[in-house]
């Protein structure tokens, strides 16, 4: 390089960071002005021997980054400190330890999270979602290091140009997939539409320069359109003294293409190309009336489509978004949007987060924001949870885009949500045990079951019953990663539960044995159960699917292996050859034989007549009945084929088993008497007991009954599960 070019660079960077001081400018106290020259020339001095990708030197990035945290998040001397110093550690000789001498504590733990973050995608699925969770971490210790990141992302955006083209393609796969929803769900909807923009233009450059070519060729006519359909507004607003900004710009690219392909329509069709925002300047308590008012003199002029109108004044959005919008027809018969807000409004619209905050001090009684809330619902989350964080990844993403439904509390109190929550989710959003316990809710005073997906406006009680527990169903009825969270966490802990107990009695066993409990016997268990790990036999022992039975059955099939060797030329003597399942003279018919043959059910698979079985000769307890598809099965079929004996149920059904059935719902009038009706008179079959407990609009219920088989038992579920206010129905174990 030549001297003059060295010479003239230097003096680049110094333009760039006195720009940047130019903007920084209102936002600092006494003494930041020295702190941000001491970042410059310390990061400076540590990236001297290097350059970007695309030949400039590497301080440019730094300085790029620390204006886009002052010009469009509006953060303070702290962030520009750190987004200064923000590649200082991962790229130069200087540590942490340095950092924390120069700059602090607290500019030290923002530069160490923004370091830990950087990686996140760098490696394998897995561990870019670990580092993703971390990443979120950080967002509940200092908001800061996640809007540094963003500013770096969208820098990084900036100037993909000069990177090869698949790195450009995964950068920017990782920013439409993570970042630019962030940006969303912060309130950085400038931020997020570039991103998404620029992301299209590496993704799909094609369709990007299309629309961008269309959209400056129509330029000139929608300028003019703009200021025909402004003319009258101005007029009105002037003769109030208002003082208001009109403006009128292009939706983005993105937004465009979304449009067209939601649609299904070309470019030339889509009618809402542009937004026509009024921003007026209005003291805070005189903002609601006078947005209000601004309305009132566009829709004199022009006519409001009335399902197109939001009103994100009175309830914001939960990022703290606040405007009010409205779809109106102009003169020459086009849909317009028209955008109505404060300029405190527009400010947080545009910067989000950090405008947020800027302006709560001021804001009185409102900053319990929606922001704040999320934020805390995401710390709790993470606290929490103990899923994997793969699971928990995707549960968060899905969250990030979605729009919310507002409902109230009985008490009044107003709930956010996210777009297609259900009862169950408002649930788990009052608290988890709440959640884990609900069987239904009364939405405006009428019963509804757990996956009634809620509407805006709706009041919501919710009941809950002691008895209701989690299932695996739950989790298509939630939409929230709260309540998904919470309601992994719960089967979870109910299998350790259930895991513990199958422990110690297996521990018991073993000693009854006078067999050690050590790696090889569970080895050998979990083998001769078919279960894949040593947790889940403790669970199904615990769960009591392994009785005691079949773990004495274990012990014999150990004493036989010793034996084995000496016992082989006798068995086969025995058993000349294996029972084959044609020959029906060894047929076991169950129902028939009971006179002569001593055969139990198995408690293992609890068969009922209807169920696939065979018989299994057990060495004390005469002939067990095993449904084939019991956990047990498999192993017995295959180890002890000369023991198994083929059944099958009688057809004529003389006798009824005894089945248990739980039964839950929400109360009405009448609804006992349906149930039993169902059962008597309609199915006619003959109950034993029954037994309801109603409490609060819930009713439970236990019944004992005599059914024929598997068929019968399940229709009987049918047809109670179709009473009106009847929520589940289970087989008792
Ligand atoms: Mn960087």
């Amino acid at each position: 390089m030549l001297d003059e070019e060295i010479e003239e660079e230097k003096k680049d960077i110094i333009r760039r960071y006195r720009r940047l001081l130019r903007h920084a400018k209102p936002l600092l106290k006494d003494g930041d002005a020295k702190i941000i020259k001491k970042a410059f020339h310390t990061s400076m001095e540590a990236h001297k021997n290097m350059r970007r990708k695309s030949g400039e030197p590497y301080i440019f990035h730094p300085l790029a980054v620390a204006q886009i945290c002052v010009e469009e998040i509006g953060l303070g001397t702290t962030s520009i400190v750190c987004a200064l110093m923000h590649d200082v550690v991962e790229d130069t000789e200087t540590s942490l330890a340095d950092v924390e001498y120069l700059f602090g504590k607290k500019v030290a733990k923002i530069i160490d999270g923004l370091t830990k973050i950087s990686g996140v995608f760098d490696q394998g699925t897995s561990q870019q979602a670990e580092n993703f969770r971390k990443m979120l971490l950080t967002l509940s210790d200092d908001v800061r290091v996640i809007l540094i990141k963003l500013a770096d992302r969208l820098h990084n955006m900036r100037t993909l140009e000069s990177m090869p083209h698949d790195k450009q393609l995964k950068i920017a796969s990782e920013t439409s997939y993570i970042y630019a929803p962030l940006a969303h769900r912060l309130g950085l909807y400038t931020i997020k539409s570039e991103m998404e923009d620029l992301c299209l233009k590496y993704t799909d450059s094609e369709v990007y320069e299309e629309i961008s070519n269309k959209i400056n060729a129509t330029k000139s006519v929608r300028n003019k359109f703009i200021r025909n359909f402004i003319r009258p507004l101005k007029d009105e607003l002037d003769k109030l003294g208002m003082n208001y900004q009109i403006k009128g710009r292009p939706k983005s690219i993105h937004s465009i293409l979304s449009k067209m392909r939601k649609q299904n329509v070309p470019f030339e069709e889509v009618f809402d190309l542009f937004a026509i925002r009024i921003i007026i300047d209005a003291p805070l308590h005189k903002e609601k009336a006078l947005c209000w008012q601004v309305y009132s003199i566009v829709t004199d002029y022009y006519q409001p489509n009335p399902d197109r109108l939001r009103d994100w004044i009175s309830i914001p959005k939960a990022n703290g978004y606040e405007s009010l919008h409205s779809t109106v027809m102009s003169d020459v018969g086009q849909w317009v949007e028209v955008q109505i807000r404060t300029m405190r409004m527009d400010e947080i619209a545009e910067k989000g987060y950090a405008a947020h905050w800027k302006y709560k001090e001021n804001k009185g009684g409102r900053d319990d924001s929606g922001l704040e809330m999320w934020i805390s619902k995401v710390r709790d989350i993470l606290e929490q949870s103990d899923t994997s964080a793969i699971e928990f990844v995707s549960d968060f993403r899905s969250n990030l885009y979605n729009e919310e439904v507002f409902v109230f509390t009985p008490k009044g109190d107003l709930m956010t949500l996210p777009h297609g929550a259900t009862a169950l989710d408002f649930a788990f959003d009052i608290h988890s045990e709440v959640g884990a316990h609900c069987i239904g809710a009364k939405v405006n005073q009428k019963l509804v079951p757990l996956n009634y997906e809620l509407k805006n406006g709706d009041q919501v009680e919710i009941l809950t019953s002691k008895k209701q527990k989690p299932t695996e169903d739950w989790l298509k009825i939630v939409v929230s990663s709260r309540a998904k969270s919470k309601i992994k966490d719960s089967l979870k802990e109910e299998k350790k539960i259930f895991s513990n107990e199958g422990k110690e009695i297996i521990r018991r066993k073993l000693k009854q044995m006078k067999l050690p409990y050590d790696q090889e016997i569970l080895e050998q268990m979990t083998a001769f159960f078919n279960v894949k790990t040593p947790t889940d036999l403790y669970y199904m022992v615990g769960k009591g699917k392994i009785d005691h039975t079949e773990l004495k059955q274990f012990r014999e099939k150990k004493k036989e292996v010793k034996k084995k060797a000496t016992l082989k030329v006798i068995e086969n003597a025995e058993h000349p050859k294996e029972v084959s399942p044609a020959e029906n003279k060894d047929l076991l018919v169950i129902g028939e034989n009971t006179d002569y043959l001593d055969y139990k059910l198995a408690r293992c698979c609890n068969p009922i007549p209807g169920d696939d079985v065979f018989g299994f000769v057990t060495v004390s307890d005469g002939i067990k009945i095993h449904r084939t598809n019991c956990p047990n099965g498999a192993e017995l079929l295959s180890n002890y084929g000369y023991r198994v004996i083929k059944a099958k149920w009688t057809a004529r059904h003389d006798i009824a088993f005894l089945a248990g059935l739980n039964i839950i719902g929400t109360d009405r009038i009448g609804i006992i008497s349906d149930v039993s009706n169902v059962i008597s008179s309609e199915l006619k079959v003959n109950m034993r007991s029954m037994s309801i407990t109603t409490d609060n609009g819930i009713f439970e219920g236990e019944i004992q009954l005599y059914v024929d088989d598997t068929q019968h038992l399940d229709q009987l579920i049918r047809k109670l599960e179709e009473i009106q206010g009847v929520v589940n129905v289970s087989r008792c174990n």
